[in-house]
């Protein structure tokens, strides 16, 4: 490691590239080896602590879903072919295991960041789990990643408030499902509006700072809704923790939705979070892969992300 820089971890396991949806499905394995490739292309693979993601206990999913919905989840895995869980979200015999591993995923950076193993972690990881409700699967996601790793961070770590921060294009409706008027959560979001999953604007909770987008909106939309809605909400809720649904499909080069994001637009929302982090959780930073389908914008944007992570010059 370079001196000065902080301790990045790096969480994945190859469960989760044996997930797959059907043979056009966006949301595909090739997603997670843009990313390796882009890490190492860019050196900034080198510089980073390799985990491998467990599979999260019962108890760890039940402080999200209840144990009643997992246990329909275990049901639902197919020996083989694949089912489907809603139109967007299906399972192959791999992955009930790939979404164990994600949830685990977010348990595990959270004990290293949280016992000061490592400044902050980045998960690769699949399925995503923001659209993923209490008790219903949705948009790709199966179990709701963030919410995991935020109420581990309350439960196993006694952290009082967590701020999530989801920049995905689509609105993070699982997320606000679980936490809207939790006292110890904060979300700020951005998200593309009118569009799927049509949520996040009739009457938000007071712990949702919502910010939506009209297509078309980039660089300028979003460096405004962070600075004038985020920094002073997240300033003021003073989060002990920071977690990331990290979704990097409102990248202009990504047709899945109409923002126009730039590789550059993820290094900045990202050095915005980590001066809140820096303020007011020690540093402490934890980022869940979400959405993300170009892989070539995706892999650049995760570089851009982890390297302000990780403290690494561009
Ligand atoms: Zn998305």
């Amino acid at each position: 490691m370079i001196r000065g820089t902080m301790a990045t971890a790096f969480v994945t396991h190859a469960d989760c590239l044996k997930h797959e949806m059907g043979a056009y499905h966006p949301e595909r394995p090739e997603r997670l080896t843009a990313i390796e490739d882009q890490l190492i292309a860019s050196g900034i693979g080198q510089h980073l602590v390799r985990y491998e993601a467990p599979l999260a206990t019962d108890e760890e999913l039940a402080r999200v879903h209840p144990l009643e919905y997992v246990r329909a989840i275990r049901d639902a895995a197919p020996e083989e072919g694949t089912v489907h869980l809603d139109p967007d979200t299906a399972m192959n015999p791999h992955s009930l295991r790939a979404a164990l591993r994600a949830a685990g995923a977010a348990v595990l950076a959270t004990d290293l960041v949280m016992r000061g193993e490592a400044d902050s972690a980045f998960c690769s990881v699949r399925p995503p789990g923001h659209h993923a409700c209490r008790a219903r699967p949705m948009g790709f996601c199966i179990f709701n990643n963030v919410a995991i790793a935020a109420r581990h961070a309350r439960h196993a770590h006694g952290v009082e408030r967590v701020a999530i921060i989801d920049f995905d294009v689509h609105h993070g409706n699982g997320t606000e499902e679980i936490f809207q008027n939790d006292p110890h959560v904060l979300m700020a979001s951005t998200f593309q509006h009118p569009f799927y999953p049509y949520s996040g604007t009739d009457d938000p909770a007071p712990n949702m700072v919502n910010v939506p987008l009209a297509a078309g909106a980039g660089s300028r939309q979003f460096r405004e809704a962070v600075l004038e809605s985020w920094i002073p909400a997240l300033d003021g809720f003073k989060p002990q923790l920071v977690v990331f649904s990290a979704g990097f499909d409102a990248h202009a080069e990504d047709d899945m939705a109409m923002l126009r994001f730039s590789d550059a637009d993820y290094a900045w929302v990202t050095q915005q979070v980590k001066g809140v982090a820096d303020r007011h959780a020690g540093g402490r930073m934890v980022s869940m892969l979400e959405g993300g389908y170009s892989l070539s914008a995706l892999g650049r944007s995760v570089v851009q992300h982890v390297r302000v992570m990780a403290g690494l010059a561009g």
